[in-house]
């Protein structure tokens, strides 16, 4: 007779944009999540599960070595992880955390269609995203990369544009930044692991994702 020894785990954005949804999602899926001996780990009491929660830059690759089997990521962050190994697939939207990756420049900069960053450099977070995009318009610019403060870049004379993300679109307002090009739209993904859980738990697995798609279905 066999018993289930291991647990499943699902990688969480410990606190940022996606944090909160993401926990509403899981415990709207009807998993009992609490707090661990510490910060780092969840457990949810009605099944063998546990909540990684971390930045959310490193779940791509929690989930795509199979360190995770499940996780819940933005898209941008999900693509620009990307690498020449196994990736993490997308199982589906989850209709929370929208935002788009745009080309932004100052107002005094003489801008008139993608072809004007030639030869500019442009500031991002997202240096492979950005990359693709210019080789795709057949431009040749330098990318400064930045972690974060990307859109005083311009300001600072580090940069003539930026590629950041946006939502409400305040943030680039506020810095005199006008968008011109939508790079990628993005939204909150349910990723899985191309590693296969233990056979014990490949059920719950795919339990759990039936949940999350009923909940997400019901929000649409
Ligand atoms: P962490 O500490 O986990 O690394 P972070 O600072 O990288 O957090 P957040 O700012 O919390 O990330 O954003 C997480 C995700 O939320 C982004 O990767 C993106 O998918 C989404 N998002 C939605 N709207 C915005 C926005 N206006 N600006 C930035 N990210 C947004
Ligand atoms: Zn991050």
């Amino acid at each position: 007779m066999s018993t289930v020894q291991g647990r499943l785990r699902i990688a969480v954005q410990k606190s940022g944009r996606l944090a909160d949804r993401s926990l509403d999602l899981v415990r709207d899926a009807g998993l009992r999540v609490v707090k661990g001996a510490n910060d780092l780990l969840y457990k949810v009491e009605n099944y063998p599960i546990d909540l990684l929660r971390v930045r959310d830059d490193d779940i791509p690759t929690f989930v795509a070595d199979g360190v995770c089997d499940l996780g819940i990521v933005g898209e941008n962050v999900l693509e620009e992880g990307k690498n020449g190994g196994a990736n993490a697939s997308v199982v589906m939207p989850l209709g929370f955390g929208k935002c788009t990756l745009k080309l932004a420049c100052p107002p005094m900069l003489d801008y008139a269609g993608p072809a004007s960053l030639q030869g500019l450099r442009i500031a991002t977070s997202y240096p492979k995203i950005l990359r693709r995009y210019l080789d795709e318009q057949g431009i040749g610019a330098d990318i400064v990369v930045m972690r974060g403060a990307v859109e005083v870049a311009p300001r600072l004379k580090l940069a003539s544009a930026i590629c950041d993300l946006v939502s409400t679109g305040a943030t680039l307002e506020a810095n005199g930044l006008v968008a011109k090009e939508t790079v990628f739209e993005s939204q909150a993904v349910l990723i899985q692991s191309p590693v296969a859980p233990e056979p014990g738990l490949q059920h719950l697995l795919e339990s759990i994702i039936e949940r999350m798609a009923g909940v997400v279905s019901s929000q649409g």
